[in-house]
């Protein structure tokens, strides 16, 4: 489990969401054997969406972050609800690109294409919004759907270190949100902040070394004491809170028998006659269900 640190700024400028997303991102690398590029890309998404799904209502709200490209991943997705369930994929796993600049090419895997955001909040129709990709690296495109599609202020920064070992090292993400009444003041010192702040996984990985035998809220605290340190005295963050994000896949029995049953009559015959049996797979946690051929008679007769 993680935690995200939420605070908000003395004068009500601005809102910053902050999160160590290591056990995460290393959960959905061992699940999907990503390659590091893989890990890196998917792991930013599960970080943002995380950071994201903490802004959701209520419990059953439901948010999906979807980048979809011409490029090698082709697709990243990954689902959050109000909870604080995680759950995410990559197209294609084994995705290999040689390093850009020293670094993991995320926006070259992704290529050109969309990200879509869609909310969910249980009444009438998803709220949905498309923007074209600006880099594809996945911070920046998430800071821009802000700005395009929500005219909100946002600076999005989102690391994922992948060791030698080709595990994951250190993740984490930092959302910081300007409120609509906020101070010019407020907007100049975090420009000249952001604009010097390190990758957040050296932030992430100076905090751990400070904090031996702190919680993980104090490790967040030490963090975000940290990365906020020159903002001036009226600007001071102050604690409103923490919300806890897992990677947590709720595919089931009978989910699977749900979509086998909207393939259509004629398929699912099909189905029956030649194969017998049917092996579905969750795309988000790799688990597999089998059904016999006594189970698609009945969801048959049930169509
Ligand atoms: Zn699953």
């Amino acid at each position: 489990m993680s935690k995200v640190l939420i605070a908000m700024d003395k004068s009500g400028s601005f809102r910053v969401h902050l999160t160590i997303t290591t056990d995460m991102c290393r959960e959905a690398s061992q699940i999907h054997q990503t390659t590091p590029v893989a890990t890196a890309g998917l792991g930013r998404v599960l970080t943002g969406t995380a950071l994201m799904s903490t802004m959701l209502g209520e419990p059953d709200n439901k948010l999906t972050v979807q980048f979809k490209g011409d490029g090698p991943a082709r697709q990243i997705l990954a689902c959050a609800d109000g909870n604080g369930n995680i759950k995410g994929y990559i197209a294609d796993p084994n995705v290999d690109l040689p390093l850009k600049n020293g670094k993991l090419d995320v926006g070259g895997s992704l290529g050109i294409g969309e990200l879509t955001v869609i909310r969910d909040l249980g009444m009438g129709e998803p709220y949905s919004g498309t923007i074209a990709l600006v880099s594809g690296e996945i911070a920046e495109d998430l800071a821009a759907y802000y700005f395009i599609s929500e005219q909100m202020n946002t600076s999005v920064a989102l690391g994922v270190k992948v060791g030698e070992d080709l595990d994951v090292a250190a993740a984490g993400g930092i959302f910081v949100q300007m409120l609509p009444d906020a101070q010019e003041g407020a907007v100049d010192a975090l420009e000249k902040l952001l604009g010097e702040m390190p990758p957040v996984t050296t932030s992430v990985e100076k905090a751990i070394l400070k904090s031996a035998g702190k919680t993980e809220e104090g490790v967040l605290m030490t963090m975000m004491d940290d990365v906020f340190a020159d903002l001036p005295e009226e600007y001071a963050l102050e604690i409103k809170g923490t919300k806890d994000v897992r990677w947590k896949c709720d595919c089931s029995r009978q989910r699977m028998m749900s979509a086998l049953a909207t393939i259509g009559k004629a398929d699912l015959r099909e189905i029956i006659e030649e194969d017998g049996q049917a092996e579905l797979r969750c795309n988000f946690c790799n688990s597999k269900y089998t059904f016999d051929r006594k189970e698609l008679e009945e969801i048959f007769k049930k169509m």
